[in-house]
């Protein structure tokens, strides 16, 4: 049981082995930004690209440094790896089980850090304890989101019951 409060409702997201690190945070990016207030600012000869293309260049001015790499300093959000390492209950105390992805003995999140190349399938093959990989969104303080849409959905209501436009079902 948790005792954090559930913060809305469960999606069904599917990032393949095949994919790079790249492709993940692309992926991450599309799925969260229709919570971002104001997007960024890609230029105004850009009016005729493809939602692909936007997405890239978008990412580009949000996520990489000015030497094109992933730039953690980023004013948007941290992409963590979550801690679901299991306790080494063998010993005098519970131990902090050094993490796979990192080398490190960390109590907390690990920083989804992997350069743009590597391929999710890697970085699985990275993990010593079998368990999910599990993915965390860590915003930053002042990041421009609304996270209301996650807490309090707005779902489109229909009712099952009505006749359909097709005349299904009459009443
Ligand atoms: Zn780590």
């Amino acid at each position: 049981m948790s005792h954090l409060q559930s913060l809305g409702y469960s999606r069904l997201h599917i990032f393949r082995k095949s994919w790079t690190a790249k492709q993940l945070r692309l992926r991450i990016y599309e799925i969260v930004r229709p919570l971002m207030y104001s997007m960024p600012d890609i230029g105004r000869t850009r009016k005729n690209i493809g939602n692909a293309e936007r997405l890239q260049l978008e990412y580009k001015k949000i996520f990489l440094d000015s030497n094109g790499e992933y730039d953690f300093d980023n004013s948007l959000y941290d992409l963590e790896i979550h801690n679901n390492l299991p306790y080494d209950q063998g010993l005098m105390f519970n131990r902090i089980t050094q993490c796979d992805f990192c080398g490190m003995e960390h109590k907390d999140n690990c920083q989804f850090a992997f350069q743009d190349t590597v391929t999710l399938d890697s970085i699985l093959s990275l993990m010593k304890y079998d368990r999910e990989l599990e993915l965390t969104i860590n915003w930053k303080a002042g990041a421009r989101v609304n996270l209301k849409q996650f807490e309090n959905p707005q779902f489109h209501k229909i009712n099952l019951n009505a006749p359909t436009a097709s005349g299904g079902k009459k009443q």
